[in-house]
């Protein structure tokens, strides 16, 4: 079997990689993916985020090292394992981040990556949509801003953020309104998961020139020499790559298959048991992930655990979903939040605020398995947006179903410390404002108001969980003592390779990852196109 290209992971970044390839008609394009089909009720249904977290037939379950900086805990790490990958199972929130991190981009070595060149790419590839109707149409990737059917204790917390004199945005992801707290926007479309496989997978199969192969693990690269020349799958056979191999397995699956071909860090290959083709050190290393904790209140009106805590609630939602397509179950359950300075002399917002309508119970042991509360309560949560702490993520044997080793060395350096108590902080300024007094029926956990800054680590080291933004393990850069790719992608030292996902970020965003590992894919198309022109 030969194809143009093939693309590893039909993930965030590989969908609209294989878009872009796809598009320029002159090319055939293998998307090989180690999930199945997305074509199931818990991905299509946003309420479904929640069947969809512990799933092993969409998800590959990964669990941390124990993380000394989290007392020695381990983390549970859902990544997407199914046709649209993590956009397939994540938790919807659109944002693009911050136009500051992309010139950091360019300042790290990924020149043309700057908020100037990539604001277009994002302009083209989405549409906005308010109840149920495209307002700016432009793209295949469809944004709802939801807060025509949030619920109404939204509006309280958005008050309150008044209250507090803090700025209440109406898009975030509008150049010079981000800093506030707002209405956050989903990848969702008239009431459904609109993941990237929807927006950009099904129209290039549509063009006939693309092949899906679902269910098939890649095992490794067949390298011959420092020449890529396709993919070996897991059963030994192969896929041949006419012009290029573009690894798209996301932030624990790219470096991994790379470890696994010989190409990363020589002393970690060798302890393995793998023999070191191409000795590039930064593989793995210098990943970067968001932490988040939450905050659970008891509410003194109704919440959506009045909605869906009772038997006939549920049976109302339901029925409104599937009359109406509206409701409680078409929408994410992050409907409110935004970013905030966490004091004035910060430039740019460096705190990411959650106020969840909801408050649940969790099975614990890790792994989310939430009950909802039958009284009435809600979330509040922060996390702070650009942490400095590093990990990384290794392979643990040559073994292709072997789970990688994954080490975030979470709050490990003293910014990350101190941004846990200037998260805190920024909470209280909330909680003390006459509106949320008036809302607030007491903690259900503890809270930023009963500790101090001391308390408030301590804490966050107990409880505090990844945000699911894993990226920069096969990082962009000027060279290969410590990075991967060069700005074109390209790994260093090796022909007929590229890397496209979230692992190729410089750095991690502001935000959530999903929208700047689908920008990254669909710039990766265009670059891939020019230099094949
Ligand atoms: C539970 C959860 C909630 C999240 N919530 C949000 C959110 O609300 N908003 C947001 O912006 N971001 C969110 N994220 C993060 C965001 O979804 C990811 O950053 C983004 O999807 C990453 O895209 P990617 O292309 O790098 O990787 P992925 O989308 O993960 O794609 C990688 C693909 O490669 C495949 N693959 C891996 N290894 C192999 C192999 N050996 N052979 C074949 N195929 C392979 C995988 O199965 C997968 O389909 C969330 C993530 C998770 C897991």
């Amino acid at each position: 079997m030969v194809f143009d290209f093939v693309v590893v992971g039909a993930g965030s970044a590989g969908c609209a990689i294989a878009d872009q390839l796809s598009a320029d008609g002159r090319f055939n394009v293998a998307v090989v993916e180690a999930g199945g089909s997305d074509r199931r009720l818990a991905v299509k249904v946003p309420i479904g985020y929640a069947f969809t977290f512990n799933n092993p037939a969409v998800n590959w379950k990964y669990w941390t090292e124990p993380d000394p900086g989290l007392g020695n805990r381990r983390s549970y790490w859902p990544r997407g394992k199914v046709v649209g990958g993590s956009s397939s199972i994540n938790a919807m929130l659109y944002c693009r981040g911050l136009s500051q991190d992309f010139d950091d981009w360019a300042t790290a070595g990924a020149t043309g990556w700057d908020w100037e060149s990539v604001r277009p790419v994002f302009e083209a590839m989405e549409s906005k949509c308010r109840r149920g109707t495209v307002t700016e149409p432009s793209g295949p990737l469809v944004i709802t801003d939801p807060r025509a059917s949030c619920h109404p204790i939204n509006a309280a917390f958005l008050r309150a953020a008044t209250e507090a004199r803090w700025p209440v945005t109406d898009d975030y992801n509008h150049e010079g309104q981000e800093e506030g707290l707002c209405y956050f926007h989903s990848t969702t479309r008239n009431g459904w998961r609109w993941s990237s496989a929807d927006a950009f997978l099904r129209p290039a199969l549509g063009r006939g020139n693309v092949t899906l192969m679902r269910d098939r693990l890649v095992s490794h690269l067949c390298l011959d020499g420092r020449e890529v020349t396709g993919v070996v799958f897991a059963d030994g056979s192969v896929l041949r790559a006419r012009r290029e191999t573009i690894l798209c397995a996301g932030a624990v699956g790219s470096p991994v298959l790379l470890q696994r071909s010989g190409i990363g860090p020589g002393e970690v290959l060798q302890q393995r048991g793998v023999e070191t083709k191409v000795a590039l050190p930064a593989v793995g290393r210098h990943m970067q992930d968001h932490l988040g904790i939450t905050y659970f209140y008891g509410a003194t009106v109704p919440t959506l655990n009045s909605d869906l805590y009772p038997f006939c609630g549920r049976v109302k939602a339901g029925l409104q979903y599937l009359l109406k397509r509206d409701g409680p179950l078409s929408l994410p359950v992050n409907q409110c939040g935004g970013f905030m300075r966490s004091s004035a002399q910060r430039e740019i917002p460096d705190m990411q605020l959650y106020c969840n309508p909801v408050s649940y119970s969790s099975g614990g042991g890790g792994e989310f398995r939430a009950s909802i509360d039958r009284e009435p309560g809600f979330i509040l949560g922060f996390c702070p947006c650009r942490p400095t702490s590093r990990g990384t993520v290794e392979l643990a044997s040559p073994d292709a179903d072997a789970a990688p080793l994954i080490q975030p060395n979470s709050l490990s350096t003293d910014k990350d410390l101190e941004d846990v108590r200037r998260g805190g902080a920024l909470l209280r300024q909330l909680t003390a404002t006459p509106t949320m007094r008036e809302i607030t029926k007491g903690a259900k956990s503890v809270c930023p108001d009963t500790l101090d800054d001391e308390g408030l680590v301590a804490d966050f080291r107990a409880r505090a969980g990844t945000n699911f933004h894993p990226s920069c393990t096969c990082r962009m850069g000027r060279d290969e003592s410590d990075s991967v790719l060069d700005a074109r992608l390209r790994v260093h030292g090796v022909s007929g390779l590229r890397v496209a996902d979230a692992s190729s970020f410089p750095s991690i965003t502001s935000a959530n990852t999903n929208a700047p590992a689908m920008m990254l894919g669909r710039r990766a198309g265009s670059l891939v196109c020019e230099d094949h022109a």
